[in-house]
């Protein structure tokens, strides 16, 4: 296999830091299922000061989060308004399906965010032969839109639409804090007009697994007893907690380093002939590499060669990522190695 120098492929490849895996050794530990494990408790108690939500639990992963809070917001046959780029429609095994039994009804945003107008227009009228509308997912920051970020303001609108037709929102919250510390608007902020929302810990934040689902006392309480019942309820699960709370002790501000990272990133390739760089909001640099001639499969395997690696997004599109574990030195010499693919060296 080819060594892999600059690992631009995602945030979810960082790695646990020295400081981190201290606190991990070091974690007070219990039964997390009988509410014991201190650590757990705390990441906890962390979590709903950050996002001002009453309650949260800890889960094994982000999908668990969101698989939980429509099983928990729908019923059987119910209809969930999202993006049609969002994680829920095509990264979840179709869980909505599987395991809410509801449906979701993709709404056309730009770059994965939506207007309370479009919100509005994909809720069911009440008729017994219509699918009951009974929740709007949105992504911060939307993922497959490329790292954008959705505006206070729109949220605000969106929530409004949703309070008016008695709809529960939910966020899925993968890259809140990435939000946060690009727009200067808190956690709490954004998390003020949802029901549920979640941060994961495992992407920038730089855990090795796990997520924090908040909420009000009565939604974190039915969301244990589905953390319980899909088998995502642990025992000294302090150990990894720890990490989660060493990551939001002192890993929030520096994701700013990321996003610098990622304009670096942007502003070099845009210097590259046949190479079109969407906008840059936070860590995920896109990039179209049609007029390259490439496809991005030949793009893709031509950067390992040089020990570089960035996602494929779609034929003609790439999907670069910067986390903790990438230095500006290493995004220069990315920057180099697609102007060297791109000329055809
Ligand atoms: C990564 C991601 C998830 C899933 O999180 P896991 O912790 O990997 O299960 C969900 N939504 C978005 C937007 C993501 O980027």
């Amino acid at each position: 296999m080819m060594t892999i120098e600059v690992d631009l492929h995602s945030d979810t490849q960082t790695r646990p830091s020295e400081g981190m895996r201290h606190a991990m050794v070091s974690a007070e530990v219990g039964d997390e299922q009988r509410g014991e494990d201190p650590s757990a408790n705390r990441l906890c108690e962390l979590a709903t000061e950050l996002t001002g939500k009453e309650s949260a639990v800890f889960m094994p992963s982000g999908t668990m989060c969101n698989q939980v809070a429509m099983i928990v917001h729908c019923q059987p046959g119910d209809e969930i308004i999202a993006d049609k780029t969002s994680h829920i429609i095509n990264s979840e095994s179709g869980g909505a399906a599987a395991l809410a039994g509801a449906q979701i009804r993709s709404v056309d945003g730009v770059r994965g965010v939506f207007t309370a107008e479009q919100a509005e227009e994909a809720i069911n009228s009440v008729k017994r032969n219509f699918p009951r509308t009974s929740m709007i997912e949105i992504e911060q920051t939307s993922n497959a839109g490329g790292g954008s970020i959705w505006p206070l303001e729109t949220i605000c609108e969106v929530a409004d639409v949703a309070k008016r037709h008695g709809l529960a929102m939910h966020m899925d919250g993968a890259r809140l804090l990435n939000a946060v510390v690009a727009s200067n608007v808190t956690a709490s902020d954004f998390g003020a007009p949802f029901d549920s929302l979640w941060i994961d810990l495992s992407k920038g934040l730089g855990c090795p697994v796990g997520a924090v689902l908040c909420g009000s006392k009565d939604f974190i309480e039915q969301a244990w007893g589905w953390k319980q019942r899909l088998g995502g309820a642990m025992r000294q699960s302090g150990v990894i907690a720890a990490a989660g709370i060493y990551a939001l002790e002192n890993n929030i501000e520096r994701l700013a380093e990321d996003h610098a990272s990622a304009r670096r990133l942007a502003e070099g390739m845009e210097e590259v002939s046949g190479i079109e760089v969407w906008p840059v909001e936070t860590n995920l640099v896109f990039f179209d590499l049609k007029k390259t001639g490439l496809t991005a499969k030949d793009f893709h395997e031509r950067l390992l060669k040089r020990g570089v690696r960035i996602g494929i997004k779609s034929k003609y599109e790439m999907r670069a990522v910067t986390h903790l574990d990438v230095s500006m030195d290493q995004v220069n010499r990315a920057v180099d190695a697609v102007a060297d693919v791109a000329a055809g060296a």
